[in-house]
């Protein structure tokens, strides 16, 4: 029996007035990637400063403070922590915020063909939800066909979206189980639909790596058919992720257990260049029969990031099944809200949809990777040439926009106030903020300060 045999089909729900059914000229550039330097970053008058941080942990007053769920049924005292969006932008060598000349061409494409503005459908621009899926999923997914996918504003609409579903319609347990530690965000996210958080075991402190054992062993005590989110790729904030073989066992344990799969996918492409090797968990869970549930983000691998361009899907039985899904999503967005912005997925859609826009952009995300993984070498290359007697591998290992570095708070306190270099407590370098020019500066305050 499938588990969403019980979600009904729900009536219709009428679009926005005036949604098309196709694309319609259009023409609106925006920009707004936030530049999000801390106070005390800004306050540094040192002109080697470093920013590789986050906002909330060197900002003394936060911008805004809630001291308790703005839901009445919500959890109770929970902390919001506003985390500046633009944290995990990517910024190019010379540390500037980067448009990729595939979604320049793109945005001038949509702006050329003089579309109005009219709502998009309740599930987005039509031309996007299915190219997105086809990327995650792949061209040949035994999936095609049966992926109830939508628009979502980014990779938070997405797992808010999916999180309210399962509120809704997972007949199990009202829980999720997500990784120690995960993205600051997941918590609010699935608890603001009333979810349960449980954390499962997978960082590894004193190895600076996967605790597999843990992970394995806490897949396997959850109760059966519990839902478990994973960071498909490019794990953040670890950048650690399980390995090819140890994703096929997690699959397996999961098949056994019966667990709901739950994939984040904010970084595919981004995190080893090749969009296909960093969907290789996804379509492995695919392959081994798991009906996952899927949220993406064009923000990192298309720099859309303000564009809020994602999309959400979850994998049915069959056409019947989807059309069953598909309908009880509509219902959860028309209310919330009502249909998503169209700029951002019309430049993703004309990218995914273009083969020659979709190599350029190919090439371009690689461009992006290879950056980071370059900076990564180049800093524990350098730590390593200083003389450092520590083991950096990890720095090179772990994938993705962030690194820990394994320096304690004491020691990150000390690499601030002596070289003005910044980043969270924990010993998390946001890598995308490291370029040629810095990264001498960055490896010699680590040396100096951890030896
Ligand atoms: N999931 C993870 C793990 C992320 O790191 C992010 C962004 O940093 C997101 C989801 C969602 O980002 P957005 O809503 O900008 O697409």
């Amino acid at each position: 029996v499938s588990i969403w045999s019980k979600v009904p089909q729900g009536p219709p729900v009428s679009s926005p007035i005036g949604a098309r059914t196709r694309s319609l000229p259009i023409a609106v550039l925006t920009r707004s990637i936030a530049g999000c330097i801390t106070e005390a970053f800004k306050a540094d008058s040192n002109p080697k400063k470093i920013n590789l941080g986050a906002l909330l942990s060197l900002s003394p007053t936060l911008p805004y403070h809630v001291p308790s769920s703005p839901h009445p049924g919500g959890p109770k005292n929970a902390q919001l922590t506003p985390s500046s969006p633009g944290v995990g932008a990517y910024r190019d060598d010379a540390g500037k915020p980067y448009v990729l000349p595939s979604v320049r061409e793109a945005e001038r494409r949509v702006i050329d063909d003089k579309m109005n503005k009219e709502y998009a459908g309740i599930t987005g621009v039509p031309e996007f939800p299915q190219a997105a899926a086809k990327l995650a999923y792949g061209n040949d997914s035994p999936a095609l066909g049966r992926i109830a996918a939508t628009q979502t504003i980014s990779g938070t609409g997405a797992l808010r979206l999916g999180a309210e579903f399962l509120q809704r319609w997972h007949a199990g347990e009202k829980k999720i189980r997500i990784p120690t530690p995960s993205w600051a965000n997941h918590k609010a996210i699935f608890q603001d639909a009333r979810l349960e958080v449980e954390q499962y075991r997978y960082y590894n402190k004193d190895t600076i790596g996967l605790d597999f054992d843990g992970m394995v062993q806490d897949l396997k005590s959850a109760p059966e058919g519990s839902v478990f989110l994973f960071h498909a790729c490019a794990h953040n904030p670890t950048g650690v992720d399980p390995t090819p073989e140890q994703w096929k066992e997690i699959s397996q344990i999961c098949l056994q257990k019966k667990h709901l799969p739950f994939f984040d996918m904010a970084y595919q492409g981004f995190a080893s260049g090749d969009s296909d090797r960093d969907a290789f968990a996804v379509r492995q869970f695919i392959r081994d029969g798991h009906k996952i549930l899927l949220s993406q983000s064009f923000a990192k691998n298309m720099g859309l990031y303000g564009e809020r361009a994602g999309a959400f899907s979850i994998v049915g039985e069959d056409a019947e099944e989807v059309k069953r899904i598909d309908s009880q999503l509509k219902i959860i967005i028309r209310p919330m809200y009502s249909n998503p912005p169209i700029h951002g997925a019309r430049i993703a859609a004309t990218i995914l949809n273009d083969p020659k826009l979709y190599t350029q952009w190919q090439a371009e995300v690689k461009g992006m990777a290879d950056r980071i993984i370059t900076m990564r070498k180049l800093l524990r290359e350098k730590l390593e040439g200083l003389g450092s007697k520590h083991d950096w591998s990890h720095i090179t290992s772990q994938i993705g926009m962030f690194a820990y570095t394994g320096l304690k708070p004491d020691e990150v306190e000390k690499v601030t106030k002596d070289y003005s270099v910044y980043f969270t407590k924990d010993g998390r370098i946001s890598v995308s903020g490291i370029t040629s020019d810095n990264v001498g500066h960055l490896a010699e305050a680590i040396y100096k300060v951890k030896g």
